[in-house]
């Protein structure tokens, strides 16, 4: 790991390292923001091993502007005029997907929604602009600990996870951007923070109240998380019925599915992380009669993907926008 000053050679390196699937940390006015190629499902998976969260949870998706959101996510009128007022700022907008977007859907938990943002830092628009392409961020910090708001702190908590940290100093804002959500049936409050409930009000009117669960009281639970509409099978070993489709891990593959994508055939759980959503989203074809998985190790990325396929075999969740 080499801590660079910001200068446009050592931008352009971090730029090419990101490009290459590598994470990069970068400045950004409100706090340091753990980047990976947004469009790299396997540079993705890195960033949850990185900050060891026994959850998945969808990433700020970082842009240099509104046109470059544009190709990624659907902005309505409200979402639009939120992104003129507010970017490059501290403001994350939650969109609906666009069909053909390039993010990994890992970066997104799997959700048809993602979070767009534009900071206003010249590194993380510089870093943004060289890399040419959209770049995930969360805070870089390990999760449960603190947002780090300056280099030596990204330094100290993911100095081994991460290739480069650009040293833009402290942080301007050092508190985590405002997230709202602006969807087709209503726009709320997902995250309070640098812009106020006040500000975005004073453009697009008051706010819709959260849906359903408070996100105060069950946060993580206001999402609609992906679940397929196949029901999910798991620990499974052995196919029941002859229209299973399998979800695999490891080297030993039960026979008798009728299709099988295997996260990893070495059982490296970084590799199985970048396959887990596609995976379930090619799996869940009306062809197949239910999808089996076989069973994945607790440990490392391990705890997040046993997290998210419990809940989607609950048949989970969630408020589905
Ligand atoms: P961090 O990246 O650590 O700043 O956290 C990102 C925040 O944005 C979390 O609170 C996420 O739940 C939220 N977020 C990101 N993408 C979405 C999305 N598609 N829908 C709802 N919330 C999101
Ligand atoms: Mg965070």
């Amino acid at each position: 790991m080499t801590i660079y000053a910001p200068i446009q050679s050592t931008i352009e390196k971090a730029a090419a390292l990101l490009r290459e699937g590598d994470l990069v940390a970068f400045p950004t006015e409100t706090v340091y923001g753990l980047g990976a190629d947004a469009t790299n499902d396997r540079a993705v998976a890195k960033i949850f091993a990185a900050k060891a969260r026994p959850q998945f949870n969808p990433l700020i998706i970082h842009v240099p502007d509104l046109a470059a959101a544009q190709a990624l996510g659907a902005l309505d009128e409200r979402a639009r005029r939120l992104a003129e007022r507010f970017w490059p700022g501290p403001l994350s907008i939650v969109v609906p997907r666009r069909p053909d977007c390039p993010v990994s859907r890992l970066a997104t938990a799997g959700l048809d929604t993602l979070a767009l943002r534009a900071p206003d830092h010249h590194v993380a628009q510089a870093l943004l602009r060289a890399a040419g392409r959209p770049i995930a961020g969360p805070s870089a910090n390990v999760s449960g600990r603190l947002s780090a708001t300056t280099a030596a702190h990204v330094a100290k908590d993911l100095g081994r996870h991460v290739n480069a940290i650009l040293d833009g100093g402290p942080c301007r804002i050092g508190l985590e951007s405002t997230v709202v959500a602006c969807l087709p049936a209503r726009a709320w409050l997902l995250r309070p923070g640098a812009v106020t409930t006040e500000q975005i009000s004073a453009v697009i009117g008051p706010l819709d109240a959260a849906p359903a669960n408070d996100p105060e009281r069950s946060p993580g639970q206001l999402l609609a998380h992906y679940a397929p509409t196949l029901p999910l099978r798991l620990q499974a070993s052995s196919p029941k019925g002859a229209q299973e489709a399998l979800l695999a891990f490891g080297e030993r593959t039960p026979p008798g599915f009728s299709k099988v994508l295997n996260l990893s055939p070495t059982g490296d759980l970084v590799e199985a992380a970048s396959h887990l959503f596609a995976f379930l989203h090619e799996l869940d074809q009306p062809e197949f009669s239910g999808i089996a998985v076989m069973p994945i190790p607790e440990r490392g990325l391990g705890v997040a993907i046993n997290d998210r396929l419990r809940r989607a075999a609950h048949g989970s969740t969630m408020i589905r926008q």
